[in-house]
């Protein structure tokens, strides 16, 4: 009999798993608390239980972390993983370490079938999404490597936040991803809190809405561009979901979330593609006619060998930014981490598989 793999299912599969082997449902409760609280993944460790139980847990099931293949740690400290699954597939995680807290990247799927142009990872197309467990286990290799599971000695937590940026569409694996951030953020585990979740998503319409009723976690739009024209040509999706309905679905998001949870979106600063204040002036125009309380994000562009576009240069950055921050809007410059790992979305895998 092959065993069950624990991580990854929610409370009630796990208590429904407890219960088929035959023991109370409370054990599962206790389960719970080694898995996600305490990380272990040594049934023989779980001092709490019964050694009887441990053993008969050990019979049945396995609680198992992806395998790491390789590892790097940047000068700046952000630090990547490579990880494969039981069926050989690999993905990525980063975790990108700020001065008291920091923000573990997590990926959704082996590949995106979205396909945007300037996305190295959209260049791998789809091979498949990634469990739940798949999804969870990627925190927990973070955790795992930082000792930062609870103990009486350890009380700081530089593991503080979780974006959900890494490779594929998260919107485009919704069941498992939200069945994976709600695992993340239950109070009896590992506890991140949903203000300190944000799922970044292409603009997969239809499940926008659900990011603020089923999980409530914060939302980040990659719109990359301030009109349809120049949005379909960089990302294709835009012509099945184009901005306009993007923006009536992050209203539907704002009025089911407490007010003042800004959407975040995402703008990738792309050489005389996006980048000038005409662009800058129609980004405006865009939030103002759809009354959205917004952040902008504005992102340097990560060039790739084969990519067709260039970053555009600092001052134009600036003088964009500026703009946007003298509508009263926030525009921070994300500052481009882990470079000299290839930190940058899909970037570490495909070196590898080159090789
Ligand atoms: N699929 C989701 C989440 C993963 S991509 C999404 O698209 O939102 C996470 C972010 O990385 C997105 O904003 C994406 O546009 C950005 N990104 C992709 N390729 C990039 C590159 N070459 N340089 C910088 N950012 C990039
Ligand atoms: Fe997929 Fe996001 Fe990359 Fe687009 S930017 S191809 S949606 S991972």
């Amino acid at each position: 009999m092959e065993k069950k793999e624990l991580i990854g299912l929610s409370k009630d599969e796990l208590t429904k798993e407890i219960e088929a082997i035959g023991e109370k449902p409370f054990r599962a409760k206790q389960l719970w608390q080694w898995l996600y609280f305490r990380g272990e993944t040594d049934f023989a460790k779980m001092s709490n239980l019964s050694k009887n139980l441990r053993e008969k847990l050990a019979q049945y099931f396995t609680v198992s972390r992806p395998k790491i293949v390789a590892e790097q740690i940047s000068s700046d400290k952000t630090h990547k993983w490579l990880l494969e699954f039981a069926d050989g597939q690999r993905i990525e995680t980063v975790y990108i370490p700020e001065e008291d807290r920091g923000a573990v990247c997590i990926s959704t799927q082996v590949g995106c079938a979205v396909g945007c142009k300037f996305c190295h990872t959209g260049s791998q197309k789809i091979t498949r999404n990634l469990t739940a467990g798949e999804i969870v286990s990627q925190f927990m290799v973070a955790r795992d490597a930082y000792g930062e599971w609870p103990s009486p000695t350890n009380e700081t937590r530089f593991l503080s936040n979780i974006v959900v940026m890494g490779m594929g569409e998260p919107l485009h694996n919704p069941e498992n991803t939200f069945k994976a951030l709600k695992i993340l953020s239950d109070g009896d585990g590992i506890a991140i809190s949903k203000r300190k979740i944000t799922l970044s998503t292409s603009g997969i319409v239809p499940q926008i809405p659900k990011v603020a009723t089923e999980l409530g976690c914060k939302l980040a739009i990659s719109l990359h561009a301030p009109n349809n024209e120049k949005r379909s040509q960089i990302m294709p999706i835009n012509n099945r979901y184009p901005i306009e309905e993007i923006l009536t679905a992050c209203q539907e998001y704002q009025r089911n979330m407490s007010p003042g949870r800004y959407v975040t979106f995402e703008y990738l600063m792309l050489k005389d593609f996006n980048d000038s204040l005409d662009d800058a002036k129609e980004l405006v125009a865009l939030m103002k006619k759809f009354k959205l309380g917004a952040k902008f994000n504005l992102i340097p562009f990560n060039p790739w060998p084969g990519c067709d576009y260039t970053p555009s240069t600092n001052n134009k950055v600036h003088a964009f930014s500026r703009y946007l921050e003298s509508f009263g809007y926030e525009a921070p410059i994300r500052v481009a981490r882990g470079q000299d790992i290839l930190a940058a979305c899909g970037q570490l895998k495909s070196k590898k598989s080159d090789q």
